[in-house]
């Protein structure tokens, strides 16, 4: 019977894998620790490992894991961003994924920020609890006529596209291999300095390489008009902090809506309540009534967390029977390597 050793699990996790489980009755070990060299011992005598996004799947992981003959990692999520994946194919461990578990999950998460910034859901919802019914200060402004502009119109981006299609916003997308079904759908592929000129809201559906680390930064931000609407439920480097930080000052960002963040790593998905946060630009980020954080939640939904579990299992039982393995990802798919590392 394989048995899998999972890292940052949370009750949730434990929940949906047992349950898909059912179908193939392997051992499932959870620790809430995250995945990095001072916890990779966990795994010691296990055939597989199960990680997540914030895991440190960098060189020293990995040579771990090998030293320690375990042949595979499940990531249980779309991105891999956190894995050194030349080490990995040297060394000749498999990593699988889940490449589409709900993209829809994530893309309607993205529009719930877009609306909750727009009509500051956030900022009515203590307002009423507090016996406070003033609007002054919550206008928002019609979704209807507004130009948005999406970087990366793959799964998720092409349904957050579909969603605003049927606010009547003006979509306007930015990606290295353009979908031309899409163009047909009356989206308009611009060149990045050109769309960044012309948006009113502007939202991330790319993964985070080297290409697209920091793409929000002072000289991006310096491209675009005044009071623009900045999304970002990709990934947390997309965005650099302090440029937002310093254009949130400025007036230039009037609305952030982020579930991703850069340093999120030692942030999401605990609870926190109890502690004192030393991160200051994050707590920065949370002065301004202007900003709206969730804690990497785009995925979250009983769907998804049911997909998630399903093709993980799936993954690892190819594996397991010798089949071909669908879902992997090999070195010349990124060369982005842990934020540890880099
Ligand atoms: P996808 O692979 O279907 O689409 C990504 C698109 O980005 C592709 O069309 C690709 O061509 C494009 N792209 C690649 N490099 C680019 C670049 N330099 N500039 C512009 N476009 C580029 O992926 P997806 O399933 O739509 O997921 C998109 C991203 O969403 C993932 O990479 C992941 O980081 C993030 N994600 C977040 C959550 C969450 O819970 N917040 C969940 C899942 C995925």
């Amino acid at each position: 019977m394989m048995k899998i050793t999972f890292f940052s699990a949370q009750p949730y996790d434990k929940k949906y894998f047992t349950h898909a489980n059912q179908d193939y009755g392997y051992q499932l070990i959870f620790h809430e620790s995250r995945l990095e060299p001072a916890t990779v011992e966990l795994a010691r005598g296990s055939d597989a490992v199960c990680a997540f996004v914030n895991d440190d799947i960098g060189e020293v992981t990995i040579e771990a894991m090998k030293a320690m003959s375990i042949p595979i990692i499940a990531l249980r999520c779309a991105g891999y961003n956190n894995v050194n994946l030349r080490v990995a194919d040297q060394l000749g461990i498999h990593i699988v994924r889940v490449p589409s578990y709900s993209p829809y999950a994530v893309a309607e998460h993205t529009v719930a920020l877009m609306l909750s910034l727009n009509r500051k859901i956030h900022r009515a919802y203590s307002r009423v609890r507090d016996g406070n019914f003033s609007l002054q200060g919550l206008t928002g402004f019609d979704m209807y006529g507004k130009t948005v502009g999406i970087i990366g119109t793959g799964r998720i981006g092409s349904i957050v596209l579909d969603i605003l299609h049927g606010f009547g916003c003006k979509l306007l997308a930015y990606d290295t291999q353009p979908n031309d079904a899409l163009e047909k759908k009356e989206v308009t592929y611009l060149p990045m300095d050109k769309l960044l000129s012309e948006v009113d809201i502007l939202s991330f559906h790319c993964p985070l390489t080297p290409e697209t680390f920091h793409l929000i930064n002072d000289d991006a931000l310096a491209k675009m008009k005044d009071g623009v609407m900045i999304i970002n439920t990709s990934r947390g480097a997309i965005v650099d902090t302090s440029s937002a930080i310093q254009g949130l000052k400025s007036g230039k960002i009037a609305y952030l809506g982020l579930d991703v963040y850069e340093q999120e790593g030692d942030l999401f998905f605990h609870d926190l309540s109890d502690t004192i946060i030393r991160d200051d630009v994050f707590e920065r980020l949370l002065t301004f009534p202007n900003v709206l954080v969730t804690g990497h939640q785009g995925f979250f939904t009983a769907e998804a967390l049911t997909n998630i579990a399903m093709t993980t299992l799936d993954n690892l039982s190819c594996y397991d029977l010798g089949k071909k393995l669908v879902n992997t990802v090999h070195s010349d798919s990124s060369f982005f390597v842990t934020k540890h590392e880099s």
